[in-house]
């Protein structure tokens, strides 16, 4: 049943694998040039940034990377189908003709894992092909209940119906050569949860599960030479946290969890999935830092802006990076783009509604056109407008308009009465609760009868306070950072939780306000002494959770933490109010 169901939904595939990408994308004065630039830097070739590391580029949208041992070759990830892994391996083959030890797929993407049985009929019976626990599960999913939608999309965003002279690269790959016909899967033999160690070639290659561009990224780390395969997590272009072919939204934090993870790692050479390698310690800990921190200041001014209350609208037109991420080489928006990824986190923590009554239930899109229509032939001034749809009891109608009003200008009090008789009238005879109640709630706020407020944190009952874990008041840090106060900030701070009863550990953190963002880290008591050893701390608490959390929630003041000893600071006072002053109230 799947099988003819796969054929008839991909045989509209456009243009399949036949022809390789081999020349770079044409410059024309429609395009940007950075863009060619970027597509000319991914041309077909195999690199060898180190001795045995072949790194075939431009084969497909991926990169097929393959790791040379003393007896044989581990291969990782295969391709988007036949075509591009018969090819790579041709190519392999010019280099060396040790046998293939061991296939690792990264991730379920159709560009890492649809080229996979190539390399398995290539190697010795029973090759081993690795992936995490769920990506098979993934990979299934092609044929799910999203099928025709993604499809659809997918065509659009790689650019697969575009004629070759109006070709423009997909951004970390020349291009996606997928078809249905040439799909050779091989599916997983060996899986890992958390991480497993392949001896395969006579290598040793480390595989540990980094959830970031997708849930079952898997990174692979050759400890013996620092080489890390970061899979999907890094590549040079700013980062899909939001893919407009549509995916569910990608997780932030565990994406930056998992790039500081490599991070810790301290490689010396860096080989992505896409996109070129990144030689030498120093350069691949900047690559690294620069995209875990423009992911976090997405993440967390996005958050802050939420609590704001700001629309997704507003985010999307305001939030950007700070100059040096921004201009950054790593970061340039040729995949990925800010404003759409500060849509997805919106969407992943608060959904679709933007939180405006006047977008609650529009208009249907042809009812709305012709209105809108009839309303330019009438070329009537706009507040007239909403006073006759009002006069009419087209409630909507007058609500769409009079929010172009207050848009135009918030403080403008007649727009705001226009726009609040409108909700008003959808409030009325509606048969839903939580509608009537959200109409009725914002037409008393435009009439400024009444203030919706958050409640201030000591009004929260002290056993509430000193019942919440430590984490939640010490993940709050970053999200309530104003970035804008601190673009030029280099400052760092450790905390030390002290035990206080039996049942709490000690415990420490350290957090790094550096240039628009804030990196929180847990530690242990070693990591918390290297961290400290590697450079001095601007301020030192000392503390216990309890008095902690009832200083930052304002149920005691730190002047009388610090009299009674409680709370010791090394850096003083002037350090702590210094942070305060970097965060919202
Ligand atoms: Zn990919």
């Amino acid at each position: 049943m799947v099988l003819p169901l796969l054929v008839l939904l991909w045989s509209c595939a456009a243009r399949g694998p036949a022809s390789p990408p081999e020349a770079a994308v044409r410059a024309d004065a429609e395009l940007h040039p950075d863009l060619v630039a970027q597509s000319a830097l991914l041309r077909r070739q195999v690199l060898e940034p180190a001795e045995g590391v072949y790194v075939a580029v431009g084969f497909g949208l991926a990169n097929i990377i393959f790791l040379e041992g003393p007896t044989g070759v581990v291969v990782i990830d295969a391709g988007e189908g036949r075509a591009p892994a018969t090819e790579a391996l041709a190519a392999l083959r010019e280099r060396t003709d040790k046998p293939l030890s061991a296939l690792v797929l990264t991730h379920n993407h159709a560009d890492h894992v649809m080229g996979g049985q190539v390399f398995v009929e290539a190697g010795p019976p029973e090759m081993p092909v690795w992936a995490h626990e769920t990506t098979e599960v993934r990979v299934d999913e092609v044929v799910h209940v999203l099928r025709e939608a993604t499809w659809l999309r997918g065509q659009r965003m790689f650019g697969a119906l575009l004629p070759p002279e109006r070709e423009t690269g997909d951004g970390i790959g020349m291009r996606l050569r997928f078809a249905t016909e040439d799909i050779a899967l091989a599916r997983p033999t060996h899986t890992l949860a958390e991480a497993a160690v392949v001896e395969a070639g006579g290598l040793r290659v480390e595989l540990l599960h980094a959830p970031g561009e997708t849930d079952d990224q898997v990174i692979a780390w050759l400890p013996d030479r620092r080489i890390l395969l970061p899979a999907d997590n890094v590549y040079q272009a700013f980062p899909n946290l939001y893919t407009i072919r549509g995916t569910p939204p990608r997780d932030p934090l565990a994406w930056v969890d998992s790039l500081d993870r490599m991070r810790d790692l301290r490689p010396d050479l860096l080989v992505p999935q896409h996109t070129l390698p990144v030689l030498g310690q120093e350069a691949v800990q900047d690559v690294l830092t620069a995209w875990r921190d423009a992911i976090q200041f997405v993440h967390d001014q996005t958050v802050r802006g939420m609590n704001a209350g700001r629309t997704p609208d507003e985010l999307a037109a305001t939030i950007t990076l700070p100059p040096h991420l921004a201009a950054h080489p790593w970061l340039a928006e040729h995949y990925g783009r800010v404003p759409w990824c500060v849509r997805g986190v919106y969407d992943g923590y608060l959904g679709w509604f933007d939180g405006r009554a006047s977008t609650l239930e529009p208009l249907p899109p042809q009812e709305r056109a012709r209105r809108y229509q009839a309303a330019f032939q009438a070329g009537l001034p706009l507040a007239d407008q909403v006073q006759a749809a009002l006069d009419l009891g087209e409630w909507a109608w007058a609500a769409e308009l009079a929010q172009l009003l207050v848009d135009a200008d918030p403080q403008d009090r007649q727009a705001r009465a226009l726009l609040a008789r409108a909700l008003d009238g959808l409030a009325r005879g509606h048969v839903n609760a939580n509608a009537v109640n959200w109409y009725r709630t914002e037409a008393l706020e435009l009439r400024g009868e009444v203030t919706a407020r958050v409640s201030p944190p000591d009004a929260a009952p002290l056993d509430l306070v000193d019942g919440l874990p430590l984490h939640a008041f010490m993940a709050a840090i970053p999200t309530r950072l104003q970035a804008e106060e601190v673009q030029e900030v280099d400052w760092r701070a450790l905390f030390h939780f002290t035990e206080e009863e039996p049942s709490q550990a000690e415990a420490w953190y350290s957090l790094h306000v550096r240039r628009g963002v804030a990196e929180l880290r847990r530690r242990d008591a070693q990591q918390a002494a290297a961290w400290r050893e590697e450079r001095a701390p601007d301020l030192v608490v000392t503390t216990s959770a309890r008095t902690w959390k009832r200083v930052a929630s304002g149920h005691e003041g730190a002047v009388g933490a610090l009299a009674s000893g409680r709370l010791r600071l090394e850096g003083g006072i002037d350090e702590l109010l210094r942070l305060q002053g970097w965060l919202e109230r």
